[in-house]
């Protein structure tokens, strides 16, 4: 074999050396003074947006669109200064966000970050841990698992649970009906896992005519297919009619939902749960945000009866207002989703009490359990609780402001969602693109019941009642200024 002796080496390294424009010093004092001064001015650019977070326009304006223009360009040839990379970002890219982490933004279902949880995402941040492996990262194995039981006593699920922390409510669900899936498969000697579904017994599943896409989109990633669904017909408020529910069998995933997200209604759990159970079916909830309404004393008659199902979808990113990206799968059976989320790999080790990757569809992945432990040790269960009350209050009274200004409340009002008609369709999508515009909140729009309506979902901890008039004064004047 060719060799290089030592003397080519020293060469060929000097060339490389000379040739490369290290942005980074390549001595380890200098190279912590860069990373001080970087995340210095970091936190400075931090808090000089949240600084303005509440008082400019929620939404970002034309001209700060427009500059997200300076962010196309070719792939640098040269390396630069991380300092001015991270004050291009500051500059052009902190103006283009949007202001969901403020007091006013009321569209989707959002949420905000505490503080606790945004700065826990920091310092995380810092750590980078790859959450995949409990060798890994030790730190998240553990805290996962403290916060995992945590949650089993907070949310309405079954106490014998097991949480997986994936992205967001898309990945739980598919989570869950891959536990599903694998659990009512098996029963016929056969392994989906390994076997897939080609000539498989077949699986039925029931949901209700509101179903989230989301759920949708994981039965179809499952192979369980999006329109071979059962539909359940539902009422006024988007629940599952009792009485218009199917016979289910051993073969049947039911799939309700804990939190409609246009009116915030809750599926019949204490009638349909029961029935599902006795005839063998797996259950499985999306609960993305309703799911919280359990850990409030004074909201949790809502979510009577989903502890009896088999696995939970929700989010952390959500109403417990931690940074994005956040979601919560939990399993009343850990074989059924260890099964089903297992992978091989000889040289993955499998030791330690929690093998994270057993939970979740990811294998690396970020340690989000730092940030939801964050929340919830600062809240604790009261805080908690407060937070989904006052959310909660907070829609209701923006409700009767709407209500007392003479628009209509299409729906009841049972949590933090609210669902506003200004007449017709064409009235209110041309409020809504007002009251967008003129940017002291963000509200998004809706189709229910075949006609336009506007959404609004109080989700996050840093709203105050002020901003409740102060956003139902600016609605109410927009609103009556449009014919
Ligand atoms: C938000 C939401 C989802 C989707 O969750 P992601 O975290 O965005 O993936 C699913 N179902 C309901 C009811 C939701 O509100």
């Amino acid at each position: 074999m060719f060799q290089l002796s030592n003397n080519t080496i020293d060469n060929q390294l000097r060339e490389v050396d000379e040739s490369i424009n290290n942005p980074y010093p390549n001595n380890e004092e200098e190279r912590l003074r860069q990373l001080d001064n970087l995340l210095f001015i970091t936190k400075g650019y931090g808090m000089e947006y949240l600084e303005k977070l509440n008082t400019r326009k929620v939404y970002p304006t034309k001209e700060n669109l427009e500059n997200l223009k300076k962010f196309i360009e070719p792939i640098p040839e040269n390396s630069s200064d991380p300092a001015e990379v991270l004050g291009m970002l500051h500059k052009h890219g902190s103006p283009a966000a949007t202001a969901s982490a403020g007091r006013r933004y009321f569209g989707f279902v959002i949420g905000g970050s505490q503080p606790a949880a945004l700065a826990a995402n920091w310092l995380s941040g810092v750590w980078d841990q790859n959450a995949g492996l409990e060798v890994t990262s030790p730190v998240s194995a553990a805290v996962e698992d403290v916060v995992s039981k945590w949650l089993v006593e907070i949310l309405p699920v079954s106490k014998e649970s097991v949480a997986g922390f994936t992205t967001g409510v898309t990945m739980a669900n598919l989570t869950g009906l891959a536990a599903a899936r694998h659990h009512i498969i098996k029963r016929y000697g056969w392994d989906v896992q390994e076997r897939g579904l080609y000539g498989a017994p077949e699986i039925e599943v029931v949901t209700g005519e509101q179903a989230h896409g989301s759920l949708l989109k994981a039965l179809s990633i499952l192979g369980l297919g999006r329109s071979r669904v059962t539909k359940v017909p539902v009422d006024s408020q988007g629940r599952m009619r009792v009485g218009k529910f199917p016979k289910v069998n051993e073969n049947t995933i039911v799939c309700l939902q804990a939190g409609n997200v246009n009116t915030g209604s809750f599926d019949p759990a204490e009638h349909i749960i029961p029935y599902a159970k006795a005839m063998g079916s797996w259950v499985h909830v999306d609960g993305a945000f309703g799911l919280w309404a359990g850990s409030s004393p004074e909201y949790s008659h809502l979510t009577i009866g989903y502890e009896d199902a088999d696995s939970w979808a929700t989010d952390a990113h959500k109403w417990l207002n931690v940074p994005y990206d956040s979601g919560i799968i939990l399993c009343k059976n850990a074989d059924d989703l260890k099964a089903a989320m297992s992978l091989s790999g000889d040289y993955l080790d499998q030791s330690g009490s929690r093998i994270p990757y057993q939970f979740t569809p990811e294998l690396s992945r970020r340690a989000r359990g730092i940030e939801i432990w964050a929340a919830l040790k600062t809240l604790g269960k009261s805080g908690v609780a407060e937070l989904i009350e006052r959310t909660c209050k907070l829609a209701e009274l923006f409700s009767l402001r709407l209500k007392n200004a003479g628009f209509s409340i299409l729906n009841d009002v049972k949590i933090n969602q609210v669902l506003v008609s200004f007449g017709s369709s064409e009235r209110t999508e041309k409020i809504i693109k007002a009251i967008q515009e003129d940017g002291t909140c963000w509200c998004g729009g809706t189709i229910w019941k075949g006609e336009t309506a506007m959404r609004i979902s109080v989700s996050s901890w840093a709203t105050e009642e002020s901003d409740i008039h102060l956003c139902a004064d600016t609605i109410i004047s927009i609103a009556n200024s449009i014919k």
